[in-house]
C-alpha cells in the first residue's frame, strides 16, 4: 500500500478526490497554481496503481515537449520504474508515432519527412513564384496560415468553399498545389500530422478498433488550447467509451489566435457522457500578493467561467513595478536585479524573464551577454533553427528521401559547387512540366543530355555525392553517419573557412549535432528508437529534430537564466519571474486593440504570466523603445492599472523602493520627464523590415548599431546567413 500513499500523499481533499475517482469521464476546471497538473500525474499513477491500467493503455497529450518529458519523469518517480512505453506526449508527437507505424494505411511513404514552419514557409514561396502569384497580394504568411488554419479546422482544400470569392479561390488553389507537392515529396506539416492520422483512424474501422480497445484511458492537459481539430481527434480516439480525463482553466487560453477554441470545455461537458467536474480552489504555488494581483487583473474579463482561487500561504513581497527611461535602461535593471538575485542564493534556473514578443529577447540577451550572465532561451534562435543545423539536416533527410524538394534545394549548391541559380530554375521548371521531384528531373536532364557543361558536371557531381553518402554510411551508428556527412559534404569546412567567429560557432554547432546524435540514443529523447543503428535511428532522431524546432533543448542541467515568450511560459513555474515590456502596444498587443476578444486574449496572456512567479515578480517596462528603427515613446500597460496598487511597489533607482505606486501611477507613461540616448537612427530602415542585398539577396534587418554613415546594420540573409554591413557602403533597399 505505500505506493498509493504515495500517490494519495500532499493532495488536498478536491485533488485526492480527483485523482481517486472511478473511472469515467473528468473534467477538472480550476485557475492557475491549483494543482491540475499535479492531479494528471497522479490519477495516471492511481490508474495503474489500483485500477490495474497496463503502461500500454494510457494515453497522456499535452502541449509541449519539455511539459510531456516532465509527466513522464514525475510519473516514474512516483510509481518507481521506467515507462518507456506509455504514450506521453503532444498532440504532434503521438500523430507522428500512428503515422510511422501505419504509414502504409496513412498513404504516406515509408520514409515522409516532417517539415517545419520554415520550410513550409519556403515551400509557399516557391510555389507563389512557380504560378506567378503576386506575394503582394498574396504574402507568403498569409498563404501559410491560411494553409494552417484549413488544416487544424480538419479542412482539406475541396472542402473550402470559396463562395465565388476569386481572392479566396486563389488561396484554396494555392491550398491545393501546396498538398500536392507535400503529397509527391512525402512532406509533412505540423496541421498535416494531426489531420492525416485524424483521417487514417476515421477510415481505417479497423484499426480505429484496435485503438480504441487499447487504451482504457485518455487524460489531456492545457485542455482550454485544444483546437477543433485536436478536439475531434480525441473524441475518435475514445470512441467516446473510453474514459477522458481531461483538465483546463478557461483563463489561460492563450491559442484563440490559432485556432484554440476554449469552448470546447464547455462542449466536453455537454457531449461526454456522465461527466464528473472538479473544481480546485486552492493555489499552491504563489503568495497571495501575487496571486490576488492576478485575480484582480482577470477579473475585467467579462465571459469567464467564474472559478475562486485563493491561497494559504503568506502575503510575501509586494510585485515590483521598474518603469525604465528606454529598453536598454530596462534590460539593465533585469539584469542587475538577477545579478542580487543570485547573491540572495537563487539558482540562475530559478529566474525567468517572460515577454510578449520574439524580438524584445535581443536587447536583453545582449546585456545578459555583456555581464556574463548564463542564460537559455525558449524560442527564438532555436539551435534546429539555425542555418549551419539546417544544412546538415537536409543533408541527412535527402540521404532518406531523395523526392525531398525542400532539402534538395537548400543543399544543391552548399557549399558552392558551381550551380547557380539559373540552373536550379531549369530544375524547377522540369519538375513542374513532367509533374516529378527535382531528384527526379535531376536525373532526365543528366539522361537526355539536356543539363550538360559546366552546369551539367556539378549537377553530376552532386547526384553522385549524395549516392556515395548513402553508400558510406550504411551501416554506421546515428552519430557517425552525421559526423561523416558534415565532413564528406564539405559544411565543415565551407564554415570553417568563413571569416571571424561567426564560422568557428558554426563548426561548433555541427559538432554539436553529433553530440545531439550519441545522446538520442543513448535515450535521452522524448521517444527514443529501437534500435541505434542506421536508417531507423536517424530517421527518429530527424523527426525528433523537427518536432524539437518550436523549442530549444539546450543542456538542461546547466545553470542559467532562463527567457521566453510568454506563450511558452504555460504550465512553467520559477521562483521569481520578471515580465519586460508592459507597455500599451506591446502587451496588450497592438494588433488586440481593435477587437474586444483578442484584447481579452491578451489580458488571459499576462494572467498567465503573473501567475508563473512562486514567490517574486517584477513588472517592467520602458518609456522610450526603439521599435522598427524609431525611438518611441511608450505608455505603461492598461494592465498595471488593473493590479490594485496594494500589490505592487515601485522601483525608482536601481534597488531602491520608493513610494507606494499609487502616488506615481497618474504619472505612468509619458509625462516624466527623461532624456532621450540618441542612438543611430536608420531614416528609412527599421528593425525587423525586409531589404533586398545586390549579393546577398533577400534579408531581414535584426540589429543596428552607430550613427550617420558609420550606422551598421545585422541582416539575415536567407541562405547567406547573419552579416553586419555598413549602411553607407551597402546598398540596401527596403522592401
Ligand atoms: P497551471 O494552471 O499553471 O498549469 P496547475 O494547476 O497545473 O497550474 P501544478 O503545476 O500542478 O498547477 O501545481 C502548481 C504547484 O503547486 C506545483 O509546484 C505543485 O507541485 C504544487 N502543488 C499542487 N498541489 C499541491 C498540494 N496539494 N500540496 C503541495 N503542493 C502542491
Ligand atoms: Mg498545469
Amino acid at each position: 500500500m505505500d505506493d498509493v500513499t504515495a500517490i494519495l500523499d500532499q493532495l488536498n481533499p478536491a485533488q485526492h478526490e480527483a485523482v481517486s475517482a472511478p473511472q469515467g469521464n473528468m473534467l477538472v476546471l480550476a485557475g492557475a497554481g491549483s494543482g491540475k497538473t499535479r492531479v494528471l500525474v497522479h490519477r495516471i499513477a492511481w490508474l495503474m496503481q489500483v485500477e490495474g491500467l497496463s503502461p500500454y493503455a494510457v494515453l497522456a497529450v499535452t502541449f509541449t515537449n519539455k511539459a510531456a518529458r516532465e509527466m513522464r519523469t514525475r510519473l516514474e518517480a512516483l510509481l518507481g520504474l521506467s515507462l518507456r512505453n506509455v504514450w506521453v506526449g503532444t498532440f504532434h508527437s503521438i500523430a507522428h508515432r500512428l503515422l510511422r507505424t501505419h504509414w502504409q494505411d496513412a498513404r504516406l511513404p515509408q520514409h515522409f519527412q516532417i517539415i517545419d514552419s520554415d520550410d513550409q514557409l519556403r515551400l509557399v514561396k516557391r510555389l507563389l513564384k512557380e504560378n506567378h502569384v503576386d506575394d503582394e497580394r498574396y504574402p507568403p504568411r498569409q498563404v501559410q496560415s491560411f494553409i494552417s488554419g484549413c488544416k487544424e479546422e480538419g479542412l482539406r482544400s475541396h472542402q473550402v468553399d470559396a463562395h465565388g470569392d476569386a481572392y479566396l479561390a486563389q488561396m484554396v488553389d494555392l491550398y491545393e498545389r501546396y498538398q500536392l507537392t507535400c503529397e509527391r515529396g512525402g512532406l509533412v506539416d505540423f496541421g498535416e500530422l494531426l489531420l492525416r492520422s485524424l483521417e487514417l483512424l476515421r477510415d481505417n474501422p479497423a484499426l480505429l478498433a484496435l485503438y480504441q480497445e487499447r487504451f482504457g484511458h485518455v487524460l489531456v492537459d492545457e485542455f482550454q488550447d485544444t483546437n477543433t481539430l485536436q478536439y475531434a481527434w480525441l473524441k475518435l480516439l475514445s470512441g467516446m467509451k473510453t474514459p477522458m480525463t481531461v483538465v483546463g482553466d478557461d483563463d489561460q487560453s492563450i491559442y484563440g489566435w490559432r485556432g484554440a477554441r476554449v469552448e470546447n470545455i464547455r462542449r466536453f461537458e455537454q457531449e461526454f457522457r456522465d461527466t464528473r467536474t472538479v473544481r480546485l480552489e486552492q493555489n499552491y504555488r504563489s503568495t497571495s500578493a501575487i496571486l490576488e494581483a492576478a485575480n484582480a487583473l482577470i477579473s475585467h474579463n467579462a465571459d469567464r467561467m467564474g472559478k475562486e482561487l485563493w491561497t494559504a500561504g503568506s502575503r510575501g513581497e509586494p510585485i515590483s513595478l521598474y518603469a525604465g527611461f528606454n529598453d536598454l535602461d530596462e534590460a539593465r535593471f533585469i539584469v542587475d536585479t538577477i545579478k542580487e538575485k543570485v547573491d540572495e542564493g537563487y539558482n540562475r534556473r530559478e529566474i525567468a524573464i517572460l515577454y510578449r514578443s520574439n524580438a524584445q529577447s535581443r536587447v536583453l540577451e545582449e546585456t545578459l551577454i555583456r555581464q556574463g550572465m548564463p542564460y537559455r532561451i525558449y524560442g527564438g534562435h532555436r539551435f534546429y533553427e539555425r542555418l549551419e543545423i539546417r544544412n546538415a539536416l537536409a543533408y541527412l533527410r535527402l540521404l532518406l528521401n531523395r523526392d525531398d524538394d525542400a532539402s534538395l534545394e537548400r543543399i544543391i549548391n552548399v557549399p558552392a559547387r558551381g550551380i547557380g541559380t539559373r540552373t536550379v530554375e531549369i530544375l524547377r521548371e522540369r519538375a513542374r512540366h513532367a509533374d516529378v521531384t527535382l531528384w527526379q528531373a535531376l536525373h532526365d536532364g543528366l539522361a537526355d543530355a539536356s543539363l550538360k557543361g559546366r552546369a551539367g558536371n556539378a549537377i553530376q557531381a552532386f547526384a553522385d555525392l549524395i549516392e556515395r553518402l548513402d553508400n558510406e554510411t550504411a551501416g554506421m551508428a546515428l552519430h557517425e553517419i552525421i559526423a561523416h556527412v558534415i565532413e564528406h559534404s564539405g559544411l565543415v569546412e565551407h564554415h570553417r573557412s568563413e571569416k571571424g567567429e561567426k564560422g568557428q560557432a558554426r563548426v561548433e554547432n555541427l559538432e554539436e549535432l553529433i553530440n545531439a546524435a550519441r545522446a538520442f540514443t543513448q535515450g535521452e529523447a522524448l521517444e527514443p528508437p529501437e534500435t541505434a543503428e542506421g536508417g531507423v535511428a536517424l530517421e527518429a532522431f530527424l523527426s525528433e529534430a523537427a518536432l524539437n524546432s518550436g523549442e530549444h533543448e539546450a543542456d538542461e542541467f546547466e545553470d542559467c537564466v532562463q527567457l521566453m515568450t510568454l506563450h511558452s511560459a504555460k504550465g512553467l513555474e520559477f521562483p521569481v519571474v520578471f515580465i519586460a515590456g508592459v507597455e500599451e502596444g506591446l502587451f496588450p498587443h497592438k494588433m488586440s486593440l481593435e477587437e474586444p476578444g483578442r484584447l481579452e486574449e491578451e489580458r488571459r496572456l499576462c494572467y498567465v504570466g503573473l501567475t508563473r512567479a512562486m514567490r517574486k515578480l517584477y513588472l517592467t517596462y520602458a518609456e522610450i523603445r526603439r521599435m522598427h528603427g524609431k525611438e518611441t515613446f511608450q505608455r505603461a500597460s492598461r494592465f498595471l492599472r488593473e493590479i490594485p496598487d496594494e500589490y505592487m511597489e515601485e522601483v525608482r533607482l536601481r534597488g531602491q523602493i520608493s513610494r507606494p505606486v499609487t502616488a506615481m501611477r497618474p504619472a505612468v507613461g509619458l509625462s516624466r520627464q527623461t532624456s532621450v540616448n540618441g542612438g543611430g537612427d536608420l531614416p528609412s530602415l527599421s528593425l525587423g523590415q525586409r531589404v533586398l542585398h545586390p549579393v546577398f539577396g533577400e534579408g531581414v534587418i535584426l540589429n543596428a548599431e552607430g550613427e550617420g554613415e558609420r550606422a551598421r546594420v545585422q541582416v539575415s540573409f536567407e541562405g547567406e546567413g547573419d552579416k553586419w554591413l555598413v549602411l553607407g557602403f551597402a546598398k540596401l533597399t527596403p522592401l
